[in-house]
């Protein structure tokens, strides 16, 4: 069975009929390599030219969630593209049933690319499948992509680092595991003279913002969201961290979206190309 959503063109999910007859295909064929392509932050002009140029050979496609509309375009029209995706607690297919089709369908001759949102070794999973591929003896490679950090800061002209304010940068996971309390280092995310970019954070908001301020944050401490990161209905709200679970709410700020806490929040700048000072596509400001 093929189905459609808003990723543009025609594909399968791993129980359909032509998943299974790709998998009945092979015979002696040589095993297939894996590769998993960083698909980046969302605007297809961030890819990797390798990235980029291992879309557009592609035979055999399995992507995420967050590999953006415009990113799978870039893929041949006859390319068969399998949703492997999860959105929240939502599962569509456990990681290890993703690992065992990317094995499977190899194992029947063909090779196929793992896309990924942003990069693969970056909260992607690209490790726990990497691990799997190689104890099944299955030929892989590894193509980088942008991280969300780097697209949003980009995008919003947020520095992730500046000589005045930061000398550290740290990328922390802002997810709790099922219905599992948050376990994260406060203290460590709370250490001054950081930038701290947290993903998957935005249903925690008010958890995350309450403990930083117990464990030592200034609550004054600059702060932004940025929903869907370089694409075009990209929005950053900025202000403080104690401000930053009613701005969500106030803006409806859903994921995929990012925080970002640190003085460099408050080093933003953005500019057309004439240098004048200008708010980026539809961004609001709020402080
Ligand atoms: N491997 C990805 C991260 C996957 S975890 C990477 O390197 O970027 C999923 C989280 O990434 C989302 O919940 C969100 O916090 C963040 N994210 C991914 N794409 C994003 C985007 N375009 N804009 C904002 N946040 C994004």
């Amino acid at each position: 069975m093929l189905t459609r959503n808003s990723h543009s063109s025609e594909y399968s999910t791993a129980g359909d009929a032509r998943v299974g007859m790709l998998l009945a295909e092979g015979g002696d064929a040589p095993v297939g390599t894996v590769t998993l392509v960083g698909a980046g932050p969302g605007d297809p002009e961030l890819l990797t030219v390798k990235a980029a140029r291992a879309l557009a050979e592609a035979r055999l496609a399995l992507f995420d969630h967050l590999v953006s509309p415009a990113v799978l375009k870039l893929l041949p029209a006859d390319a068969h593209r399998i949703y492997v995706g999860k959105e929240a607690s939502r599962h569509s297919l456990p990681q290890e049933e993703i690992a065992r089709l990317m094995i499977r369908l190899a194992r029947a001759g063909h090779s196929l690319i793992r896309l990924k949102g942003g990069d693969g070794y970056i909260f992607g999973r690209g490790g726990e499948e990497v691990e799997a591929l190689a104890e099944a003896g299955v030929p892989f490679r590894v193509i980088p992509g942008l991280t969300a950090a780097q697209g949003a800061a980009a995008s919003t002209g947020i520095p992730l680092t500046h000589r005045d304010h930061v000398s550290a940068l740290v990328l922390a996971t802002g997810h709790s595991r099922g219905d599992r309390q948050l376990d994260m280092d406060w203290l460590m995310l709370a250490r001054p003279r950081q930038t701290v970019v947290l993903y998957m954070g935005v249903s925690n908001l008010p958890e995350i913002c309450r403990q930083l301020c117990a464990h030592g944050l200034p609550a004054h401490t600059p702060a932004a969201l940025v929903e869907n990161a370089t694409m075009p209905e990209e929005r950053c709200v900025t202000g403080t961290v104690e401000q930053l679970p009613k701005l969500a709410r106030q803006h409806h700020i859903r994921p995929p979206a990012l925080i970002i806490i640190g003085e460099v929040v408050g080093c933003r700048r953005t500019s057309d190309v004439r240098g004048h000072m200008v708010e980026v596509r539809d961004q609001e400001s709020v402080s």
